[in-house]
């Protein structure tokens, strides 16, 4: 039987695992629009590099929204497999103490992805960079090379083209028109696991910009999430924000100027710190000294109180444990780690193939889905890979 000719857009890890899937079995090739494949991927490399996560089962279900719509994929090709299959690649990896899970050191993420691309290139799978994909119908698709137009035929085709944040890795987002052209709807972009903007007044930015403030817990209506996070010009960042985006961004949506909540001391209790308040003589001066506080914080919960409030030792322990950050903004979509927004899951079928053109599958980034950070992201774009890479090979055999 001859070999099915599968195109697969996009040089980003959704796309590289449905490569490794569907060869040797299929002819693969890639068409990718920058000079060179995984920009966005490298970029991920250069943060934590978190490859995947630990943890299984319905915890790792629960961490992608919508509910459901990645459990397929996750159960075929699980935070186990991923790791298994990096293993194979021969690029070890390991558990971090927050479940992330890290290439082994000394590993470069170069190294992930040209191990990738060379077991790729050794099962037959042509990359062709430089190559933009500018049009598509049922079995065809319009790649401009070079000022040059050419249709390529095939018998599927897997677009994963990313999401809009980071532009200058290739995955700027402006495949949207090609699709809404076909009239498939594709949601705005909007940034996700990114910073958020708080107004803080001159002097602080001044003085405190740039600092970490550790251990802190902060809250949005019931979501509460404890971690780091760094006080920069424009707002926060960090590890204990970015889980908390959704529920700032559905507030916003609501025209409301969001609240968050911020627990400076979450290992104390408010009685604790109220019996420390409690223990006379206290003064405004003694507040860093009792309540352990360094100068960046001692300045948070006073430009957060009137005077009063703030010279009075119980009121003042007790803001310790709540101190109001008003939000105004997510940061803006090509600075955020991830995006919401793309093709609506709507326009897809269970498979991942487009209703309107079912030999066109769509996986990745470029889907409207949200995880947090933590190697979720990667994770269920692997999962996506191997998924439609699986769907493809099937419905080729029973054709
Ligand atoms: C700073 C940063 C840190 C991150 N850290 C992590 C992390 O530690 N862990 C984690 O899980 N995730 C992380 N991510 C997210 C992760 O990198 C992305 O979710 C993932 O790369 C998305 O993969 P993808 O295959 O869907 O698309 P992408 O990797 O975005 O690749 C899409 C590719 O399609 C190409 N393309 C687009 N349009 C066309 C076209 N018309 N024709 C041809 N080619 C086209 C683009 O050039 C691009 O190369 C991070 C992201 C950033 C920005």
């Amino acid at each position: 039987m001859e070999r099915k000719k599968i195109i697969i857009v996009g040089g980003g890890p959704a796309a590289l695992m449905a490569a490794d899937v569907l060869t040797p079995h299929c002819q693969v090739a890639i068409y990718e629009k920058a000079k060179t494949i995984g920009r966005k991927f490298l970029v991920a490399g250069k943060g934590g590099f978190n490859l995947s996560n630990s943890l299984t089962g319905p915890e790792l279900l629960q961490q992608y929204r919508p509910t459901g719509f990645m459990n397929a994929c996750l159960q075929a090709f699980d935070t186990e497999a991923t790791r298994d299959w990096l293993a194979q690649l021969g690029i070890p990896t390991y558990i971090g103490s927050s479940g992330r899970v890290f290439p082994t050191p000394p590993t470069k993420p170069y190294e992930v992805l040209k191990a990738l691309k060379n077991k790729l290139l050794s099962k037959g799978v042509v990359f062709h960079t430089q190559h933009l994909c500018t049009d598509f119908d049922q079995n065809k698709l319009v790649i401009e090379h070079q000022g040059k137009s050419a249709f390529i035929t095939f018998d599927y085709c897997i677009f994963a083209l990313g999401g809009g944040s980071w532009p200058v890795t290739g995955s700027d987002g402006n495949w949207v028109e090609m699709f809404a052209r076909k009239e498939i709807k594709v949601l705005p972009f909007e940034a996700s696991n990114c910073g958020v903007n708080i107004e803080w007044p001159d002097a602080f930015v001044q003085y405190h910009a740039g600092k970490p403030l550790k251990n802190i817990q902060l809250q949005i209506g019931n979501e509460v999430r404890r971690g780091e996070a760094l006080v920069t010009r424009y707002g926060l960042e960090g590890n204990a924000i970015y889980p908390l985006v959704p529920a700032v961004r559905q507030a916003l949506a609501q025209a409301a100027e969001p609240l968050l909540l911020l627990d400076l001391k979450p290992n104390n209790t408010l009685e604790s710190l109220l019996e420390k308040a409690r223990t006379k003589p206290c003064t405004s001066k003694d507040y860093a000294q009792r309540f352990n506080l360094d100068t960046m914080e001692l300045a948070l919960v006073k430009n957060a109180l009137d005077k009063f409030t703030f010279l009075d030792p119980l009121k003042f322990a007790r803001a310790l444990k709540q101190v109001p950050l008003y939000v105004h903004a997510l940061r803006p979509v090509q600075e955020a780690i991830s995006t919401v927004g793309g093709i609506d899951l709507q326009e897809l079928n269970a498979d991942f193939s487009l209703r309107k053109y079912p030999r066109v599958y769509a996986i990745g980034e470029m889907l409207d889905w949200d995880a947090p950070t933590g190697g979720f992201l990667l994770q269920g774009c692997f999962a996506m890979g191997s998924y439609v890479g699986v769907g493809v090979l099937k419905k080729g055999s029973a054709e």
